[in-house]
C-alpha cells in the first residue's frame, strides 16, 4: 500500500480508491469523446503529485493529510463532462465541487471540507490565501514535471499524442526547458525551492545530452534561444511582473530545405494562464510550426 493511501484509509475508508476511480473515468470519458487512445496519465500524475506532496509536507513539518487530499483532487476537474476547458470555469472549481460532495459522503467534517475546497480554489485564484496545503500541492505539481520523473512524463505524453522523438522536442521542449528554468523561482515552500534547483538541473542535463546526441549522429540540430517575454503578468502574491524569461528550442535550420528559420511570438490570455504562442517559419519554403504554452508563474 502506498504512503498516501495508508494515511487516508483510517480516516476516510475507501475514499482513496473512489478518487482513483473518478480520475480513471474522467480521463476515459475524455479520451472516448475525443477519439484518443486510452490512457491513465491523469491518474498517475495525481498519484505522483500526492506522493510528492506527502513527502514535502513531512519535510515542511505540516500534517500531510490535507496536502495529500488536495493533491489527489487538484486535477480532478480537468476533464469536466469529458471536455477540456470549454466552459470557462477553472478546473479547480470543478475539482472543489467534486471534492466537497465526495468528502461529505465519506463523513468528513464541515471544517475539513472547507479546508480542502479552500486550498483547491486558492490554486488558481490568487486573491485567496495560499495556505500550507495550497503551497505544498502547487510545489508538488511542479516538482512532478522536473528531473527524471518529468523527463519520463514528457515522453509518455508525447507518445499518447502520437509524436515521435524529434517531433516531441520541436513541439514541447521549449515549454519543458522554460519551466525548468523558472521552477526554482516559482516554488512556494523552502523545501520545494531547494528540490527544484536539483531536479531542474537534471532536466536540463538530460535534454542537453539528448540534443547533443541527435546532432552528433546528424539526426537533428536544435538551437536554444533565450527570450524575454514582456507583458503585464502577475506573480502568485499579486505583485506585478513585466518580464518572464523563457527558452525557445527550435530547429537550427529548416528540416525541409535548410534555409534559415524565423522565430516570431506573441502572448494571449488563456482560460487559466498567459499563453506564449511562438511560430517557427522557414524563410524559403512553407515549413511552419506553431507552439504554445502557459508562461511560468513566478512566486
Ligand atoms: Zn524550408
Amino acid at each position: 500500500m502506498n504512503e498516501v493511501r495508508k494515511l487516508l484509509e483510517p480516516r476516510f475508508p475507501g475514499l482513496h480508491a473512489r478518487i482513483e476511480q473518478v480520475l480513471i473515468e474522467a480521463e476515459a470519458r475524455y479520451n472516448r469523446q475525443n477519439q484518443q487512445a486510452p490512457s491513465e496519465f491523469l491518474l498517475e500524475h495525481s498519484q505522483r503529485t500526492a506522493a510528492i506532496a506527502h513527502k514535502l509536507a513531512v519535510m515542511e513539518r505540516v500534517d500531510p493529510l490535507l496536502p495529500a487530499l488536495v493533491a489527489l483532487y487538484h486535477d480532478a476537474g480537468k476533464f469536466h463532462q469529458g471536455e477540456y476547458h470549454t466552459d470557462q470555469v477553472p478546473e479547480e472549481e470543478h475539482a472543489a465541487i467534486l471534492a466537497a460532495r465526495m468528502l461529505a459522503e465519506s463523513g468528513a467534517r464541515e471544517a475539513e471540507i472547507e479546508a480542502v475546497c479552500g486550498a483547491l480554489r486558492a490554486l488558481y485564484d490568487d486573491r485567496l490565501p495560499c495556505v500550507d496545503a495550497c503551497r505544498i500541492v502547487q510545489d508538488a505539481d511542479r516538482l512532478d514535471k522536473l528531473g527524471a520523473l518529468g523527463v519520463g512524463a514528457f515522453f509518455t505524453k508525447a507518445t499518447l499524442r502520437g509524436r515521435g522523438l524529434v517531433d516531441a522536442l520541436v513541439q514541447s521542449l521549449s515549454r519543458e526547458l522554460s519551466y525548468a528554468l523558472a521552477a526554482p523561482h516559482s516554488m512556494l515552500t523552502e523545501t520545494g525551492k531547494k528540490l527544484a534547483v536539483e531536479q531542474a538541473a537534471k532536466t536540463v542535463a538530460f535534454f542537453d545530452e539528448l540534443l547533443h546526441d541527435l546532432e552528433r549522429w546528424g539526426i537533428a540540430a536544435f538551437e536554444r534561444r533565450p527570450l524575454l517575454v514582456e507583458g503585464d503578468f502577475r506573480s502568485r502574491d499579486g505583485a506585478s511582473v513585466h518580464k518572464v524569461q523563457v527558452t525557445i528550442v527550435m530547429p537550427r535550420a529548416c528540416p525541409d530545405c535548410e534555409a534559415p528559420i524565423a522565430l516570431t511570438h506573441r502572448c494571449e490570455r488563456g482560460v487559466k494562464c498567459e499563453m506564449l504562442k511562438a511560430r517557427f517559419a522557414c524563410q524559403s519554403c512553407d515549413y511552419v510550426r506553431d507552439i504554445s504554452f502557459c508562461l511560468p508563474v513566478l512566486a
